[in-house]
């Protein structure tokens, strides 16, 4: 089989309001070329989504928000629910970012019923896994991963997983200008379609995209998705920059 068609994500975190991250995303999308082989996303704050969906209508760039709730509405004090994704013009989410797990305690269950939720509305789902450096130094990444991704996946049944795309982002490479080297990066890829193949089958491992999010960069893309297992990349800090993310989305 080729390779999947690649999915370049930007995630801008707790950055942005509406001006400029409408100038943002308008510069993003004046980076896209005519793309076959490549799609292009955009997670800005939930409070803009709106604003940067409408801005980029008709291009071709797919707009997800940074978290979901598995509700369609009801009491549930700062989260956003699908339907309000998709009325704000997204059509994704990601979820299980380190950030959320770390900062705010979200657990691989809690995770599970986003991810679940999020594609029972028929979003595209960026479900995120990584190992801290302390585990990765204990020999332990691989335990880890297999068991956020197991237990991340819960329930989540084969024909769904056509709309779910892994992130791998080892902690301590993101926002630490630490980047894992291709190597690690591709031997990690293959141990989550692996992983993958195990849970479901062979085709569904050869199907999902595995996104590399860690300090993804200009210089360092090319390398990077030239990897077998990897098909795209999640990009934080450089996604807040048009000309670097520009560059990332356009990699060789
Ligand atoms: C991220 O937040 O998903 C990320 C990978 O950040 P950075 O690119 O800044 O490391």
């Amino acid at each position: 089989m080729g390779k999947r068609k690649a999915l370049m994500a930007g995630n801008w975190k707790m950055h942005t309001t509406a001006v400029d991250g409408c100038q943002l995303a308008v510069d993003v999308a004046s980076a896209c070329a005519d793309f076959t082989d490549r799609e292009v996303l955009l997670a800005p704050p939930f409070t803009i989504l709106s604003e940067v969906s409408h801005i980029l209508k008709g291009r071709p760039v797919i707009i997800g928000s940074q978290n979901v709730c598995w509700e369609e509405k009801g009491a549930f004090t700062g989260e956003i629910s699908p339907i309000m994704v998709q009325a704000a013009g997204g059509s994704a989410a990601i979820v299980g970012h380190s950030e959320r797990r770390q900062i705010f305690g979200e657990t691989d269950e809690l995770i599970n019923k986003r991810l679940r939720g999020g594609l029972s509305f028929g979003l595209l789902m960026i479900f995120c896994v990584g190992e801290t450096l302390e585990e990765r130094e204990a020999g332990k990444a691989f335990a880890v991963l297999y068991e956020q991704i197991k237990k991340g996946l819960a329930d989540v049944a084969a024909p769904d997983m056509a709309k779910v795309v892994i992130a791998y982002e080892p902690v301590w490479a993101i926002g630490t200008g630490k980047t894992a080297s291709k190597e690690q990066a591709q031997e990690t890829h293959a141990f989550i379609r692996g992983v993958l193949e195990q849970i479901y089958e062979k085709n569904v491992a050869e199907q999902t995209r595995i996104l590399y999010g860690g300090s993804v960069k200009p210089t360092n893309v090319d390398e990077l998705m030239a990897q077998p297992d990897i098909d795209g990349a999640l990009v934080g800090g450089a996604a807040l920059d048009a000309q670097s993310f520009g560059r990332i989305i356009n990699f060789k």
